[in-house]
């Protein structure tokens, strides 16, 4: 059979047997991991872009490993989705970022990274719910961010997902809008309460008048559908006028803050 117009060559070298011994180690560790709680959530501020007041922060999971130090989710998270060790570690997340933020941080939204793997998980529904009740936080301050992947294989399903987990009163962002296969189908379609601008658009702002088109176009379109919008990779004061100046509504960037960790102190990070 044809692959890509391409014939493959089964060429074994020794860098592949390297990287798959590698990757089976590192699946057995991540497993590991997951148990031993080597998993650690940090938490990056979002500030509305009008107040300066950090609204809303997102849970960004890191691995200590005892041996290799710290591996940055890169780099195991698409060996967690491969191997669908990312449904229990997504649990994990969740579940930690919702009990520390619920009655910790009555003022703020908490927003968590879902895979596509987990949304076609038939028990995402009931582990979501349970994660609230176990948590006592109030649905409406859950963020869950998805990708326009979830629509790759099964996009009538992967609608009804999200219409349930709407269902349970939790919001939904599309994250990383403006990269890979955006439609503008999608935004027509899914039912979501925000979308993210994503970094590469945000980093071309002040010097591509291409790219400050895009986001003046994206950060419209959003309103005009009655869409947040948050900008995504804010690193300079340049990028952060320039979004203000759009009209903007949130953000997150290194320009506020880096991931923290749980206990740091994250309402710092607002706009002086
Ligand atoms: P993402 O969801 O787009 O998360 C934002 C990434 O941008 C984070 O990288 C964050 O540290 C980084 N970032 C934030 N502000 C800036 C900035 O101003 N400049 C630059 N250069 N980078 C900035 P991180 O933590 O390395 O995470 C990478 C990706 O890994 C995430 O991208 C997300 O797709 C995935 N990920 C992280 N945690 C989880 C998780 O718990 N579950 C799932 N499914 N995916 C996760
Ligand atoms: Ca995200
Ligand atoms: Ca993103």
């Amino acid at each position: 059979a044809k692959e890509g117009g391409k014939r493959r060559f089964a060429v074994f070298t020794p860098a592949m047997r390297d990287s798959i011994v590698r990757r089976h180690g590192l699946k057995a560790e991540l497993e590991h991991a997951i148990k031993q709680r080597e998993l650690v959530v940090q938490y990056q501020p979002i500030v509305d872009l009008a107040s300066g007041q950090t609204v809303s922060v997102e849970a960004l999971v890191r691995w200590n490993h005892p041996g290799r130090g710290r591996i940055p989710p890169l780099e195991f998270i698409p060996l967690a989705e491969e191997t669908g060790l990312i449904v229990p570690l997504g649990r994990y997340v969740m579940e930690e970022a919702c009990a520390r933020v619920s009655g910790r941080h009555p003022e703020l939204q908490v927003q968590v990274n879902l895979s596509a793997i987990e949304l076609e998980h038939p028990d995402l529904i009931e582990s979501v719910a349970g994660v609230i009740a176990r948590t006592g936080i109030a649905p409406d301050r859950v963020v869950l961010e998805v990708t326009e992947t979830l629509l790759v294989k099964d996009a009538v399903r992967g609608v009804e997902t999200l219409q349930q987990l709407r269902d349970l009163g939790v919001q939904l962002a599309l994250d990383d809008f403006g990269t890979g296969y955006s439609s503008l189908s999608y935004l027509r379609n899914l039912p979501l309460d925000s979308l993210k601008i994503a970094r590469e658009f945000v980093e071309g702002l002040a010097f591509s008048d291409h790219d400050a088109a895009f986001v003046r176009l994206i950060v419209g379109l959003a309103k005009t559908v009655g869409l947040k919008v948050v900008a995504e990779g804010i690193e300079t004061r340049e990028q952060l006028d320039m979004l203000r100046e759009i009209g903007c509504d949130l953000g997150q960037g290194y320009y506020f803050a880096k991931p923290m960790d749980a206990d740091a102190d994250w309402l710092a990070a607002g706009i002086g």
